[in-house]
Protein backbone atom coordinates (compact mmCIF):
# COMPACT_ATOMS: atom_id res chain seq x y z
CA UNK A 1 0.00 0.00 0.00
CA UNK A 2 1.31 3.43 -0.57
CA UNK A 3 2.19 5.56 2.52
CA UNK A 4 -0.09 8.27 2.00
CA UNK A 5 -2.94 5.41 1.62
CA UNK A 6 -1.87 3.74 5.10
CA UNK A 7 -1.59 6.86 6.93
CA UNK A 8 -4.85 8.14 5.35
CA UNK A 9 -6.58 4.71 6.59
CA UNK A 10 -4.36 5.19 10.07
CA UNK A 11 -5.87 8.74 10.80
CA UNK A 12 -9.32 7.59 10.18
CA UNK A 13 -8.90 4.51 12.26
CA UNK A 14 -7.47 6.86 15.31
CA UNK A 15 -10.60 9.28 14.66
CA UNK A 16 -13.14 6.06 14.88
CA UNK A 17 -11.34 4.68 18.36
CA UNK A 18 -11.17 8.42 19.97
CA UNK A 19 -14.71 9.07 19.24
CA UNK A 20 -15.79 5.34 20.15
CA UNK A 21 -13.78 6.47 23.89
CA UNK A 22 -16.29 9.61 23.88
CA UNK A 23 -13.46 11.91 22.93
CA UNK A 24 -14.58 13.24 19.57
CA UNK A 25 -18.13 14.21 19.43
CA UNK A 26 -19.58 14.41 15.85
CA UNK A 27 -17.88 17.27 13.98
CA UNK A 28 -16.02 18.38 16.71
CA UNK A 29 -12.30 17.83 16.75
CA UNK A 30 -9.34 16.33 14.52
CA UNK A 31 -6.55 14.27 13.65
CA UNK A 32 -2.96 14.22 11.55
CA UNK A 33 -0.17 12.33 11.42
CA UNK A 34 3.01 13.13 8.95
CA UNK A 35 3.10 10.61 6.06
CA UNK A 36 6.76 8.73 6.34
CA UNK A 37 9.41 9.27 3.73
CA UNK A 38 7.66 12.69 2.73
CA UNK A 39 6.81 16.39 4.07
CA UNK A 40 3.21 15.37 3.69
CA UNK A 41 0.70 15.31 6.00
CA UNK A 42 -2.56 13.35 6.73
CA UNK A 43 -5.35 15.25 8.04
CA UNK A 44 -9.40 14.77 9.18
CA UNK A 45 -11.47 16.85 6.62
CA UNK A 46 -13.99 20.11 7.78
CA UNK A 47 -17.47 18.89 9.02
CA UNK A 48 -16.30 14.68 8.97
CA UNK A 49 -18.49 12.56 11.49
CA UNK A 50 -15.29 11.48 13.34
CA UNK A 51 -16.98 8.04 14.36
CA UNK A 52 -17.78 7.41 10.89
CA UNK A 53 -14.47 8.76 9.61
CA UNK A 54 -13.10 6.48 6.56
CA UNK A 55 -9.83 7.08 4.48
CA UNK A 56 -11.88 9.30 1.98
CA UNK A 57 -12.12 11.60 4.85
CA UNK A 58 -8.54 12.25 4.94
CA UNK A 59 -6.83 14.86 3.26
CA UNK A 60 -3.46 14.96 2.57
CA UNK A 61 -1.46 18.44 2.53
CA UNK A 62 2.05 19.90 2.02
CA UNK A 63 4.38 21.63 4.59
CA UNK A 64 2.38 25.00 3.35
CA UNK A 65 -1.05 23.48 4.00
CA UNK A 66 -2.10 22.90 0.08
CA UNK A 67 -4.07 19.89 -0.26
CA UNK A 68 -2.48 17.91 -2.85
CA UNK A 69 -4.41 14.42 -2.18
CA UNK A 70 -8.22 14.27 -1.48
CA UNK A 71 -11.46 15.77 -2.14
CA UNK A 72 -12.64 17.46 1.00
CA UNK A 73 -11.24 20.85 2.47
CA UNK A 74 -8.99 19.67 5.78
CA UNK A 75 -10.08 20.66 9.11
CA UNK A 76 -10.65 24.19 10.21
CA UNK A 77 -7.38 23.96 12.71
CA UNK A 78 -4.90 22.87 9.88
CA UNK A 79 -3.04 25.90 11.20
CA UNK A 80 -2.50 24.37 14.45
CA UNK A 81 -1.70 20.79 12.97
CA UNK A 82 1.23 22.27 10.56
CA UNK A 83 2.22 24.71 13.39
CA UNK A 84 2.76 20.99 15.87
CA UNK A 85 4.74 19.43 12.22
CA UNK A 86 7.87 18.06 14.53
CA UNK A 87 6.01 16.41 17.38
CA UNK A 88 4.71 14.08 14.93
CA UNK A 89 1.10 12.79 15.29
CA UNK A 90 -1.72 15.40 16.61
CA UNK A 91 -5.03 14.81 18.05
CA UNK A 92 -7.39 17.80 19.40
CA UNK A 93 -10.24 16.96 21.00
CA UNK A 94 -13.59 19.03 23.03
CA UNK A 95 -13.63 15.60 25.28
CA UNK A 96 -15.81 16.20 27.95
CA UNK A 97 -13.42 16.27 31.65
CA UNK A 98 -10.67 17.90 29.91
CA UNK A 99 -12.80 20.51 28.41
CA UNK A 100 -14.21 21.14 31.71
CA UNK A 101 -11.12 21.39 33.68
CA UNK A 102 -9.78 23.98 30.47
CA UNK A 103 -12.92 25.81 31.47
CA UNK A 104 -11.94 26.68 35.10
CA UNK A 105 -7.48 25.88 35.79
CA UNK A 106 -4.95 27.38 34.38
CA UNK A 107 -2.69 24.48 34.35
CA UNK A 108 -3.48 20.36 36.02
CA UNK A 109 -0.98 20.14 38.98
CA UNK A 110 0.15 16.37 38.81
CA UNK A 111 -1.96 14.57 41.04
CA UNK A 112 -1.18 11.02 39.65
CA UNK A 113 2.44 9.68 39.07
CA UNK A 114 1.55 8.55 35.57
CA UNK A 115 0.94 12.61 34.63
CA UNK A 116 4.56 12.38 34.33
CA UNK A 117 4.43 10.31 30.85
CA UNK A 118 3.05 13.79 29.54
CA UNK A 119 5.92 15.42 30.89
CA UNK A 120 4.16 16.98 34.54
CA UNK A 121 2.37 19.66 35.00
CA UNK A 122 -0.18 20.71 31.97
CA UNK A 123 -0.26 23.78 30.87
CA UNK A 124 -3.91 25.21 30.19
CA UNK A 125 -2.80 27.54 26.56
CA UNK A 126 -4.67 31.42 27.25
CA UNK A 127 -7.79 31.08 24.92
CA UNK A 128 -8.18 32.24 21.13
CA UNK A 129 -10.66 31.85 18.39
CA UNK A 130 -10.74 28.69 16.82
CA UNK A 131 -8.63 28.26 13.62
CA UNK A 132 -6.32 31.19 14.06
CA UNK A 133 -2.77 31.44 14.00
CA UNK A 134 -3.30 32.90 17.40
CA UNK A 135 -4.66 29.89 19.13
CA UNK A 136 -2.40 27.75 17.40
CA UNK A 137 0.70 30.55 18.80
CA UNK A 138 -0.68 29.46 22.31
CA UNK A 139 -0.96 25.87 21.93
CA UNK A 140 2.36 25.64 20.63
CA UNK A 141 4.11 27.15 23.49
CA UNK A 142 1.66 25.24 25.83
CA UNK A 143 3.03 21.76 24.70
CA UNK A 144 6.97 22.61 25.27
CA UNK A 145 8.86 19.50 26.69
CA UNK A 146 5.05 17.91 27.12
CA UNK A 147 2.88 15.55 24.98
CA UNK A 148 -0.49 17.52 25.75
CA UNK A 149 -2.14 20.76 26.67
CA UNK A 150 -5.32 21.74 27.77
CA UNK A 151 -6.89 24.81 25.73
CA UNK A 152 -8.98 26.94 27.69
CA UNK A 153 -12.16 27.13 27.39
CA UNK A 154 -12.28 24.67 24.25
CA UNK A 155 -10.64 21.46 24.85
CA UNK A 156 -7.37 19.34 24.40
CA UNK A 157 -4.46 18.62 21.89
CA UNK A 158 -2.20 15.55 22.45
CA UNK A 159 0.88 14.47 20.62
CA UNK A 160 2.59 11.70 20.34
CA UNK A 161 5.69 10.04 18.09
CA UNK A 162 3.17 7.92 16.43
CA UNK A 163 -0.79 8.47 16.13
CA UNK A 164 -0.99 5.21 18.82
CA UNK A 165 1.26 7.28 21.61
CA UNK A 166 -1.02 10.63 20.40
CA UNK A 167 -4.59 9.23 21.23
CA UNK A 168 -3.36 7.10 24.53
CA UNK A 169 -1.90 10.64 25.73
CA UNK A 170 -5.16 12.02 24.82
CA UNK A 171 -6.84 9.42 26.84
CA UNK A 172 -4.68 9.46 29.90
CA UNK A 173 -5.15 13.56 29.87
CA UNK A 174 -9.00 12.89 29.72
CA UNK A 175 -8.51 10.57 32.44
CA UNK A 176 -6.54 12.81 34.69
CA UNK A 177 -9.42 15.40 34.14
CA UNK A 178 -11.80 13.02 35.19
CA UNK A 179 -9.56 12.53 38.07
CA UNK A 180 -9.15 15.64 39.64
CA UNK A 181 -12.95 16.50 39.45
CA UNK A 182 -14.22 13.53 41.45
CA UNK A 183 -11.29 14.17 44.10
CA UNK A 184 -12.00 18.25 44.16
CA UNK A 185 -15.51 16.91 44.76
CA UNK A 186 -14.40 14.72 47.74
CA UNK A 187 -12.14 17.85 49.59
CA UNK A 188 -8.67 19.45 48.40
CA UNK A 189 -6.70 17.29 46.39
CA UNK A 190 -3.13 16.77 47.31
CA UNK A 191 -0.73 16.87 44.59
CA UNK A 192 2.78 15.13 44.15
CA UNK A 193 5.55 17.79 44.78
CA UNK A 194 9.11 17.75 43.11
CA UNK A 195 10.75 15.54 45.13
CA UNK A 196 8.39 12.90 44.47
CA UNK A 197 8.37 13.26 40.89
CA UNK A 198 12.37 12.91 40.55
CA UNK A 199 11.44 9.64 42.83
CA UNK A 200 8.63 8.75 40.47
CA UNK A 201 11.11 9.49 37.22
CA UNK A 202 13.99 7.56 38.55
CA UNK A 203 12.12 4.32 39.52
CA UNK A 204 10.80 4.45 36.34
CA UNK A 205 14.16 3.93 34.85
CA UNK A 206 15.16 1.49 37.69
CA UNK A 207 12.64 -0.75 36.49
CA UNK A 208 12.12 -0.13 33.00
CA UNK A 209 8.35 1.02 33.94
CA UNK A 210 5.85 1.29 30.63
CA UNK A 211 6.72 -1.60 28.61
CA UNK A 212 5.63 -5.19 28.62
CA UNK A 213 8.57 -7.88 30.24
CA UNK A 214 9.02 -11.18 30.13
CA UNK A 215 9.36 -13.16 33.56
CA UNK A 216 12.64 -12.81 34.69
CA UNK A 217 13.89 -10.42 32.20
CA UNK A 218 15.94 -7.97 33.24
ZN1 LIG B 1 -11.56 22.61 18.55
Amino acid sequence: MRAADQTRAEVAAAARRLADEGLLIGTAGNVSAPIPGTSLRAVTATGVVLGECGPEHVTVVDPDGSVVEGELAPTSELGLHLSLRDRGAVVHTHAPWSTTIACVLDSLPVLHYQQLTLGGEIAVAPYATFGTAELAANVTAALAGRQAALLANHGSVAVGADLGKAVDNALLLEWLCQLHHRSKALGEPRFLDAEQQRAVVEQAINLKYGGVRRVGEQ
